[in-house]
């Protein structure tokens, strides 16, 4: 069988590739082995699964692949922030990051490759998009994250991408990942971060989905908002923050609002008023960003002692409210800054 018609056994389901297995005419514990192999020992080589008899692996791999990434470079900043991009099989890159904290790491994937929402503070959207990922190439990046890393316990759908527009590969990755029998990692240890797609919303209602969502809301007012994400004239806020509110009914998990500063265009007072407003309708945190600079970007961040400024005034107002601090941004890892390095 030509190599492009193997199918990523992570594209299928449990049922799915037990049926495979059966036509196959392999034992009907091969499942289970397999998936020991992969979710357990993160092996994603045939060959090494060596409880799987050498015919019977020769089989597999006759039908099937696993790590169909063709290149992995990795980068660490002083911070211990470790980007990885990743070669995908047509030659497209993506890019993830490991996030270190004091006990744990968190990992950050791609849900595209590129970006088709142009926010106008992030590089991944100025830099174009070019296609979905597949189920199989979001799994590949928590796999081979723990096969150098096993101390990962949050992931975060905030690399390159727009999640709620792939929003049926994003769902069935976070279905293994999930999975008892596959990653077995808590519901609560997962954030999805959106720019607001009412589609995907809708989906996660329909489905009952509950999941920690994050929003990126850039301006609270329409016309500055749609003056820096493009996406508010389809999915404006008006329409998603009633759908948010809808959502909430399905689960008791806090919605945090990410807010990115951009020096002189959303840190007056009068704009973050607003958002603290949105924030008290939803009962939702805020989460500060400050900007990272990058050449394709025209704004710029605000000064430290400003952010602190917003804060204590977000706090007064009775809102919970974080600063994200910058992580990894020397070496092109921070929020906003995944590109493929042809784009830098
Ligand atoms: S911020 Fe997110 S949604 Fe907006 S362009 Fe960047 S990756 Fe896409």
């Amino acid at each position: 069988m030509p190599y492009q018609q193997k199918i990523n056994l992570l594209d299928l389901d449990s049922s799915k590739l037990t049926q495979k297995i059966s036509e196959l005419a392999l034992p009907v514990f091969t499942t289970k082995q397999i998936y020991q192999w992969i979710f357990q020992k993160h092996v994603l080589d045939f060959d090494l699964m060596t409880n799987i008899s050498q015919k019977n692996r020769l089989i597999l791999k006759q039908h099937f692949q696993i790590n169909n990434i063709k290149d992995q470079k990795k980068i660490t900043d002083q911070d211990n922030t470790q980007k990885y991009t990743l070669t995908l099989e047509d030659n497209h890159k993506i890019e993830m990051v490991i996030l270190p904290e004091k006990k744990y790491h968190t990992l950050c994937v791609s849900s595209q490759c590129g970006c088709p929402l142009n926010c106008q503070y992030c590089v991944t959207g100025l830099t174009g998009f070019q296609r979905d990922l597949k189920r199989s190439e979001i799994l590949l990046q928590l796999l081979l994250a723990l096969q150098d890393n096993q101390n990962i316990n949050h992931i975060v759908f905030m690399g390159m991408g727009e999640p709620l527009l792939n929003v049926n590969q994003v769902l069935n990755a976070i279905k293994d990942i999930t999975n008892p029998q596959k990653f077995n990692f808590s519901k609560r240890k997962i954030t999805v971060s959106t720019s607001g797609i009412i589609t995907g919303i809708q989906t996660l209602i329909q489905k009952n989905i509950s999941l920690n969502l994050a929003i990126s809301i850039g301006h609270p007012v329409a016309e500055k908002r749609r003056f820096i994400m493009p996406v508010e004239k389809n999915n404006p806020l008006k329409k998603i923050i009633p759908l948010l509110k809808e959502y909430l009914k399905i689960h008791n998990r806090k919605l945090t609002l990410e807010y990115t500063l951009l020096k002189g265009f959303n840190d007056q007072e009068t704009t973050i008023s607003e958002l603290v407003n949105i924030a008290k309708f939803l009962s939702a945190k805020i989460n500060l960003i400050n900007l990272n600079p990058h050449p394709l970007i025209k704004y710029q961040p605000i000064s430290g002692p400003e952010i602190i400024k917003i804060k204590k005034y977000i706090e007064n107002q009775r809102v919970s409210v974080t600063i994200r601090y910058k992580k990894g941004h020397k070496i092109n890892a921070g929020c906003g800054q995944l590109a493929t390095s042809k784009d830098r």
